[in-house]
């Protein structure tokens, strides 16, 4: 099925999109949280399980044939590129209900802003989080080169000075509470990066249609816990 989408309020034409069957989906239409509230309950959920050893999706060939038709994420995530941090496994979802993008350090690029914009207009994607985590790499990084990223190889500065502002500016490398402070801060400012650098965005907040909240995945207890105002 072809359709286009036109997006009225921002005059975006996103053009002749594949987006077939988006009533089709991995988990079935019933099952699917309908509410922004209702999708971050769903991947907490999830992670209790996952955390707790009882998970439920398990992605069986049977599944395949429903993909394959569409998609239909009820969430999308912005994850570290860590391999440690995997959206799908944490929070417990099949293959289909997850719109995951990844960078080193979970920061909104431009490209994944563009990305989540898609997952909102035409997937209809009720929630994005900004998933942290802990002992980053990236964020470590940030703070032992808070001063001056032109030492770190290739093209890294141009990454990590965008965790440095504001997050690590303050930091004390010999606090042991410095790299999990800049974590929290680094992926709740990612809801304000978001916002400020898309429109569809904050207007799906504004309305109600959406909810962006930012979060930390503990590697050792597998718990993930959302982080309020930074
Ligand atoms: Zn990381």
């Amino acid at each position: 099925m072809m359709k286009q989408w036109t997006l009225g309020t921002c005059g975006l034409l996103l053009g002749a999109l594949v987006v077939g069957g988006i009533a089709v989906a991995s988990t079935s239409e019933s099952d699917r949280p309908m509410t922004p509230d209702a999708a971050i309950a769903e991947l907490m959920a999830g992670n209790a399980r996952y955390a707790e050893g009882h998970m439920q999706s398990h992605n069986l060939p049977a599944a395949r044939e429903g993909l394959a038709a569409g998609q239909a994420p009820f969430a999308g995530i912005i994850r570290c590129a860590d391999s440690r941090v995997a959206p799908e496994i944490v929070f417990d979802q099949p293959l289909g209900d997850l719109f995951v993008c990844g960078v080193a350090g979970n920061i909104p690029t431009s490209e994944i802003i563009a990305s989540m914009e898609f997952a909102v207009a035409v997937l209809g994607t009720k929630a994005i989080v900004v998933m942290g985590h802990s002992a980053c790499g990236a964020v470590d990084a940030a703070i032992q080169h808070r001063h001056d990223t032109s030492a770190l190889p290739g093209t890294l500065p141009g990454l990590i000075d965008q965790i440095i502002v504001p997050c690590t500016n303050n930091s004390d490398p010999d606090d042991p509470g410095a790299l999990a402070a800049a974590i929290a801060c680094n992926a709740h400012q990612g809801i304000d990066g978001l916002m400020r650098g898309s429109q569809i965005l904050s207007d799906g907040v504004k309305k109600g249609d959406l909810k962006i909240v930012a979060g930390v995945q503990d590697l050792a207890s597998g718990r993930f816990t959302l982080v309020e105002g930074h």
